[in-house]
């Protein structure tokens, strides 16, 4: 993934398992399937007797979870998550999940996704006594249930309805594991069972990570209760018409994964394919900027009926660049990373397929060092549509002003990153590929590319974007 470097980044992953002796290594690996969702940070809060334990830490999951002793982690119940931290959030008090002890019981929590009146709960919460321990707004959620004192189905639901925006939510109290989606399903979050234990995850990648199956998804608007009586379904909110964040399928998510019904890779190359019918060109090879850029390019090559070629590889031993933050180094970190195939494309005209432009500086830099390779033209196709507007939703991406979508007309942009053409998949192309079948897959969010916001912030303060 070449997150870093686009300026787009997810924010966070959550894993939960209930009823399996190695809970806590089987959420280790669910994570570490799920690193490509938060690189800032990683943890695990494990159930045993229903004292809740847990171990969280700054880093890669790897790292993290080198000094866990899973021997002090026992207990068939825990809860996971891997975060990615906007600027302000960086401290180890915001890596998730979240715990919290009384005298009587013990919560976790962890959350994939933007809590937009996150602020404005915050300010009323305090004003009533509240003290948090955190920046992030996932605590916000932890209060508002505590409020009525016990957790359950009821006083999880209340506090739900008080929330706007998108959420995956898990929170483990005592022996039970909750799981809730927010109610326009924008975050991807599943159910799977591994034997008779359940897992839940942002992604169905987890899940064949540590060998379970997939058993569903959970609905927009409903919440999960998973305890020694089985899985007890309830609805919070009602059901309202599912708009998966189509960036997850675009970009974020991983090939093998699932996201509501629909195999990412699979819905990649579907793009490659609309595009091929929308934006053809004479040219001699496809190729396209690895990783997530790989599928939509076999796509547009078998549409197209040319090679599939690869014509940049990726050095993978690169360490990661984001951390870096001048423009400067991050984009000699571009140069680093990627590296044209002169054999491959010198002399021809290649087609290069790339999933999205953010700010521009990472196509202009492939162009030429494409071109410094030898190749006598370069025409840019991408994937989905112009990113224009921000997101909301707990995807973190340039401001308005980077965005070349945004400031620019399409030719504009070619002319800006040297391409010798340039077209973008439309958006109901973007549609078509993702959304199979309208009665199971729904929508689609495509808010940062059409301006039009599945749940529309209210002011100022609901556009002021928090992190998970
Ligand atoms: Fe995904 Fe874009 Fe919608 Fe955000 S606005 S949820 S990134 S499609």
């Amino acid at each position: 993934m070449l997150a870093e470097i686009k300026g787009i980044n997810e924010e966070c992953g959550v894993f939960g398992i209930w009823g399996h002796e190695k809970a806590a290594e089987l959420t280790y690996y669910g994570l570490h399937s799920m690193q490509h969702r938060g690189q800032e940070g990683a943890g695990v809060v494990v159930s045993k007797d229903k004292e809740l334990t847990g171990y969280k830490q700054l880093g890669l999951v790897n790292d993290v979870f080198k000094q866990v002793k899973f021997d002090d982690l026992s207990g068939k119940i825990a809860l996971g998550h891997v975060r990615y931290a906007t600027q302000g959030g960086k401290g180890l008090e915001n890596v998730q999940p979240l715990l919290f002890q009384s005298l009587t019981s013990g919560m976790a929590l962890a959350h994939n996704g933007n809590l937009m009146n996150a602020t404005a709960l915050r300010e009323e919460l305090e004003k009533e006594g509240s003290i948090f321990q955190t920046t992030s707004d996932t605590e916000v959620l932890a209060h508002l249930m505590k409020r009525s004192g016990e957790i359950n189905e009821t006083t999880i639901s209340e506090a739900l309805n008080r929330v706007k925006g998108a959420y995956a939510y898990l929170i483990l109290e005592d022996d039970t594991l909750y799981a809730a989606l927010d109610p326009t399903g924008i975050r991807p979050l599943s159910i799977g069972r591994i034997g008779e234990a359940y897992v839940v995850a942002s992604e169905t990648c987890a899940f064949d990570q540590i060998g379970a199956t997939f058993e569903r998804e959970i609905l927009p608007g409903e919440l999960i209760k998973i305890n020694q009586d089985g899985l007890t379904s309830f609805r919070f909110a009602p059901r309202g018409k599912r708009q998966m964040c189509a960036m997850e399928y675009v970009y974020l998510s991983r090939p093998d994964s699932d996201l509501n019904y629909v195999n990412v890779h699979a819905s990649r190359k579907r793009m490659g394919k609309e595009l091929a019918k929308e934006a053809p060109v004479d040219a001699d090879l496809v190729i396209g900027v690895p990783d997530s850029s790989i599928s939509a390019a076999i796509g547009y090559a078998e549409e197209s009926k040319l090679p599939y070629e690869m014509g940049i590889i990726k050095n993978r031993y690169v360490g990661r660049t984001f951390i870096q933050p001048s423009q400067e180094l991050r984009e000699l970190g571009v140069k680093m990373k990627l590296s044209p195939v002169r054999g491959i494309v010198e002399g021809k005209r290649v087609i290069m397929i790339d999933d999205s432009i953010v700010r521009g500086t990472t196509s202009r830099r492939i162009v030429k060092m494409l071109k410094e390779a030898g190749a006598s033209e370069v025409h840019v196709r991408i994937a989905s549509p112009p990113i224009t507007d921000p997101c909301y939703y707990g995807i973190d991406m340039s401001t308005k002003e980077e965005l070349i979508g945004a400031n620019n007309s399409i030719e504009e942009i070619g002319e800006i990153i040297g391409a010798d053409s340039i077209a973008y998949l439309s958006e109901q192309g973007l549609e078509n590929a993702i959304v199979k079948d309208k009665t199971i897959n729904q929508g689609v969010c495509m808010a940062c590319m059409t301006g039009l916001y599945p749940v529309a912030p209210a002011d100022e303060k609901e556009m002021d974007i928090s992190n998970c």
